[in-house]
């Protein structure tokens, strides 16, 4: 792995700021971003000249490998800001771990995590104006890389630009969603790509989901390519089941991203004493689980929304409600999650880092 003075970053700051002209009550999610961004370029088999600089559209070659060949990777992550001013991250050596596992299997790169995190700290500290203190205030991160080498020739490009946004986000509740149940379409196949974190598996979700959508439903639900009998995720969360009041959620592998709220979510119930079990669960579970009553929950995880519930899903043209429940365990563990990373309650795991 090449590396780079990561304590030399260039730094020009921007001559204003915009942050009065944003209503920090009112954001659409990811539709405002700060006034910096980092940058780092990959040339000649090494990260040089990284910078932080104000947020501007730039130049790319029309025939940048990642316009045709689709070599891009992300992360989201989010930053918060205690009472005392001081900036926290939620795990993000995860996230780092994730962006060069990513990178990997993109034939990209990797990012030395030195680079990354020094990057992203002084980033946030030149825009810390912009972490609002307060629950349900943060500022959502999201690292990515795209690969700006010249030709269309079908090969993985020799030059690459990392760069990191910061969008000001308000906690959103994305309400009581109704899913469909993939029986055709696929997000990932076993040997694919479905566990890095790349462009093109967003891309190939969309077609998919505006169909649903047409339909009244909100999102999907991904099942094996193969059989399409088992529950991967949902959208682009992880899935949680709760049956009576065990949570079950389909084991990592090739075809589910290894989402680092579904982790956390997996270790807190474990210290809670609620049941947890990591193994397929089946569409014919469901819906035996709704008929008898053992079905109580279904909910996405993920950082930008951290706990997304759905009220009902359908399948082969039937819909199944879920029924109305008072003592959501997806509420309580999103409630203490969000807790935990605003620093409003101890954190006994270790996963907050002051920046
Ligand atoms: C990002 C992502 C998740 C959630 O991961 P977190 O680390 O919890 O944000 C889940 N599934 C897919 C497909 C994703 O891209």
């Amino acid at each position: 792995m090449s590396t780079t003075q990561a304590n030399k970053i260039e730094i020009i700051k921007a001559p204003t700021t915009k942050i009065n002209e944003v209503d920090f009550e009112n954001l659409n999610f990811g539709s405002v971003f700060t006034d910096h961004l980092f940058e780092c370029d990959f040339k000649n088999g090494e990260w040089q000249n990284p910078t932080i600089k104000p947020y501007a559209p730039f130049m790319m070659d029309p025939s940048s490998r990642v316009f045709h060949y689709g070599q891009a990777i992300f992360e989201g992550m989010k930053a918060y800001k205690d009472d005392n001013n001081d900036i926290w991250l939620f795990r993000p050596d995860e996230n780092i771990k994730r962006f060069n596992s990513s990178a990997v299997r993109m034939a990209m790169p990797e990012v030395p995590e030195q680079l990354f995190t020094e990057g992203l700290n002084q980033l946030l500290k030149l825009d810390e104006a912009w972490i609002k203190k307060g629950l349900g205030n943060t500022l959502y991160i999201r690292p990515f890389m795209i690969a700006t080498g010249f030709g269309v020739v079908a090969n993985p490009s020799d030059e690459y630009k990392f760069m990191i946004i910061l969008s000001p986000a308000k906690a959103y509740y994305s309400g009581e969603v109704k899913v469909l149940i993939a029986e055709h379409f696929s997000r990932a196949a076993n040997g694919g790509i479905g566990a890095a974190k790349t462009a093109g598996n967003y891309a190939g979700q969309f077609y998919p989901t505006s169909l649903a959508n047409k339909e009244g439903f909100q999102q999907v639900i991904w099942t094996d390519d193969a059989t399409h009998t088992k529950l991967e995720e949902a959208g682009t969360m992880n899935v949680f089941f709760r049956i009576n009041d065990t949570l079950v959620t389909a084991p990592t592998s090739e075809r589910i991203l290894d989402g680092v709220t579904r982790k956390s979510l997996i270790d807190m119930a474990k210290r809670e004493g609620i049941a947890i079990e990591e193994r397929s669960v089946l569409v014919s579970e469901l819906i035996e689980g709704i008929k008898d009553g053992s079905l109580k929950e279904i909910f996405g995880a993920g950082t930008a929304a951290v706990v997304s519930p759905i009220k009902g899903f359908a399948y082969k043209e039937e819909y199944f409600e879920l029924p109305k429940i008072e003592d959501s365990i997806a509420l309580q563990l999103k409630e203490k999650l969000t807790n935990m990373q605003h620093k409003l309650t101890e954190d006994p795991f270790g996963w907050t880092v002051k920046i």
